[in-house]
């Protein structure tokens, strides 16, 4: 009997979120009708303006547009994610069935009832990193209002990861350092490519420099850092994390938190491993590793690891794949331990580094 409500438990679950799917293909079709030729593709387009009209690209509801949100949006949706329960009748417990469906008119009910401002959709003053990587959660949608063309998942992220559409470049600016390195170089093209505007960063030799100098405008106006400088020496290291609290401190009152994508040599000591590990899991930053192993060549290595970046992934592997995986594996068995580690290490450096003040360094467009 507890094995029977296990399954059933499950198979609602399960279906709940197949059934999401469908709706998402359908979003991701109204978004597509924005660049159509066709006068029904942007006619379907502009119907699905309302759900954007109500909660905007600057997170603000607009309570006077929610009729039309819930005539154009939830109630559609509420309708294909039905059709895609029922589609599934025959391979689930009835039982199950009916959770699934119960579950999601609940939703549609609780959404009329807070005229539209449900979970997802209330106004926001910070978008933090996601807190999943694959289930849709309010920060992750909020993405999606400021970035419309990305982030079209609902539910889950499955679409944007199999469709790449988990980074907007366009319109965004990358500081880079370390572009004068192969990698680096090649990281630059590519993201200068996808649309971004990349300033390049010559980096201070000396932390004791932290606080003379002044790359804070490159960094104020940054949405993602790539930290791509050699970072052999601890000096090197130290000023990373510096570049990295600089950003987050300038970056503080930005609607989403600050990016940094930060290349983990192979030869990576273990101090500037736990120091990432430790940023990893903060939610007040988006933290990608990018594991440049050998095998591939610079611009094929850039053109994975932004190509891994747009369908979701936080650890980024270019090179042999079977020495990859061993590394992520080795990366996340160690988690707790190099968590703490880190936090000790950035303790120690914050005598250092005061985010009050401006970090020496050049920037270049
Ligand atoms: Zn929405
Ligand atoms: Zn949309």
């Amino acid at each position: 009997m507890p094995w029977l409500v296990l399954r059933i438990v499950a198979q609602a679950a399960a279906t709940f979120l197949a059934s999401t799917l469908i709706f998402d293909v359908v979003h991701v079709l109204l978004h597509a009708g924005d660049r159509a030729e066709g006068r029904l593709g942007r006619g379907l387009a502009r119907l699905h303006d309302a759900h954007h009209d109500f909660l905007g690209s600057d997170l603000q509801v607009r309570d006077e547009r929610w009729r039309a949100n819930v005539v154009f949006q939830h109630l559609p949706e509420a309708g294909s994610v039905v059709v895609g329960t029922l589609a599934l009748a025959r391979l689930v417990h009835p039982v199950a069935l009916v959770l699934a469906t119960t579950a999601q008119v609940a939703m549609l009910v609780r959404r009329l009832a807070s005229r539209g401002r449900d979970w997802h959709h209330r106004p926001l003053t910070r978008v933090l990193r996601p807190w999943s990587g694959w289930f849709v959660g309010r920060d992750y949608h909020a993405l999606h209002h400021l970035h419309p063309g990305h982030f079209q998942g609902s539910a889950l992220t499955l679409v944007d990861r199999v469709r790449g559409t988990s980074l907007p470049l366009g319109g965004r600016t990358a500081v880079v350092t370390g572009a004068d390195t192969s990698l680096g170089a090649a990281l630059t093209s590519r993201l200068e490519a996808g649309g971004a505007h990349v300033l390049r960063l010559d980096l201070p030799r000396d932390l004791a420099l932290v606080g003379a100098g002044a790359a804070d405008e490159a960094l104020a106006r940054a949405d993602l850092l790539v930290l791509a400088h050699p970072v052999a020496a601890l000096a090197d290291q130290d000023l990373a994390v510096a570049l990295v609290e600089r950003h987050r401190a300038l970056r503080r009152a930005a609607l989403v938190v600050p990016e940094v994508w930060a290349v983990l040599p192979p030869d990576a000591g273990s101090g500037w491993r736990r120091v990432l590990r430790g940023l990893f899991h903060e939610r007040t930053l988006t933290v990608r590793l990018l594991l440049a192993l050998p095998g591939d060549a610079p611009a094929r290595a850039a053109r994975r690891l932004v190509a891994q970046a747009g369908r979701g992934a936080r650890v980024l592997v270019s090179g042999e794949r079977a020495a990859g995986l061993a590394e992520i594996v080795r990366l996340a068995l160690r988690r707790d331990v190099e968590t703490a580690g880190a936090w000790v290490h950035r303790r120690s450096l914050s005598a250092f580094v005061d985010p009050a003040r401006p970090v020496p360094c050049r920037a270049s467009a």
